[in-house]
């Protein structure tokens, strides 16, 4: 039997309207609208489009939302002055600096110079040492790995206990993916197996999988022989494999393939998320889902 195809797309949208009704009640019983800032420094294409879009989210769930351009040549010390006024700004909930910053300027510098408490983005070391140590403490998870958890979750996979095999050990989507899913809390208690470069044997690891979170960006790195039968596939890999031209548009558009052979795959596991489609519509949403967390924090609900 063909697998469940779990859409991020309706999951981001069933979010979106869950976050609609929060933005609502918190206006209407605390008078407090979630505010997010996105800082562009320079005029990358790529930059531009990512944060065009969280703005254009940001604005559909009626945010208080800051479009914050500064030119390419903006010196270190400015740009943490304005970081500064944002960290003061009662009204902005979430700061996001929109990567990779200009040369010249250093990332983690600037990235840890945000307020802990408004990193909606959830990669300050303060909030990584946070989700290690779990329960209340964890208060941003990081957004691509937390849309990961809803997927499972929404696609109705039971986590406690579950053999979990994460294939990447990266900052952004391995190493935290793997901490959110030990957690001992519900939507979690798994067991996590980590695999990477060094592993030796990765299939018999990925074959247990009942939960199979791949982010390697390697296309076509597991092999549908890999997947156990019946599990929940989650590709994170996004791979531009070509270019073909848009149907809709006429234009010019990349050709995307998961790190998972999608065809052969879907007819073993249970549920697999499609690349694109998948993981990829899941980011901004949990973007947002920190922002509103960031606004209630700010006004004493947890
Ligand atoms: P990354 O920083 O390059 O890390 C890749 C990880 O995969 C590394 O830990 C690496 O192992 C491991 N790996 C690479 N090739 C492997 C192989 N042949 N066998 C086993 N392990 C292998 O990548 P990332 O930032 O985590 O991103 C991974 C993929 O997810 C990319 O395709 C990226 O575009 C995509 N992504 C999508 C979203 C989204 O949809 N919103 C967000 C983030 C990332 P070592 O540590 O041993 O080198």
């Amino acid at each position: 039997m063909s697998a469940k195809i779990i859409s991020g797309k309706e999951v981001a949208q069933q979010i979106r309207e869950e976050l609609k009704k929060e933005v609502v009640e918190l206006k209407e019983k605390h008078n407090v609208v979630p505010g997010l800032v996105t800082i562009l420094v320079g005029e990358d294409p790529a930059s531009i489009s990512y944060v065009t879009g969280k703005q254009r989210t940001a604005h559909d769930l009626n945010f208080h939302s800051i479009q914050d351009n500064q030119p390419v040549d903006i010196s270190e010390e400015d740009l943490l002055k304005l970081i500064d006024k944002y960290n003061n700004d009662p009204k902005i909930h979430g700061i996001l600096v929109q990567l990779p910053l200009p040369k010249g300027i250093d990332e983690k510098k600037i990235l840890n110079a945000i307020d802990p408490d408004k990193d909606v983005d959830g990669f300050h070391p303060v909030n990584v040492g946070r989700l290690m140590i779990g329960g209340k403490e964890a208060k941003y998870l990081p957004c691509t790995p937390s849309g990961i958890q809803e997927l499972i979750l929404r696609a109705g996979f039971q986590t406690e206990g579950a053999e979990v095999v994460v294939v990447g050990r990266s900052n952004i989507v391995g190493k935290p993916i793997a901490n959110i899913m030990l957690q001992k809390a519900a939507g979690a208690n798994s067991t996590v197996t980590v695999v990477h470069t060094r592993t030796r044997d990765m299939e018999s690891h990925c074959k247990r999988a009942d939960i199979l979170i791949v982010a390697a960006g390697v296309p076509g790195l597991v092999k549908p022989e890999w997947i156990k039968p019946g599990s929940c596939v989650i590709d994170v890999g996004v791979n531009r494999v070509g270019e073909k031209i848009s149907e809709k548009t006429g234009k010019k558009i990349a050709i995307l393939k998961g790190d998972v052979d999608f065809e052969a795959a879907k007819e073993i596991a249970g549920a697999i998320t499609p690349v694109p489609g998948g993981v990829g519509p899941m980011t901004i949403t949990m973007l947002m889902k920190n922002t509103v967390k960031a606004a209630k924090f700010a006004c004493g609900i947890n």
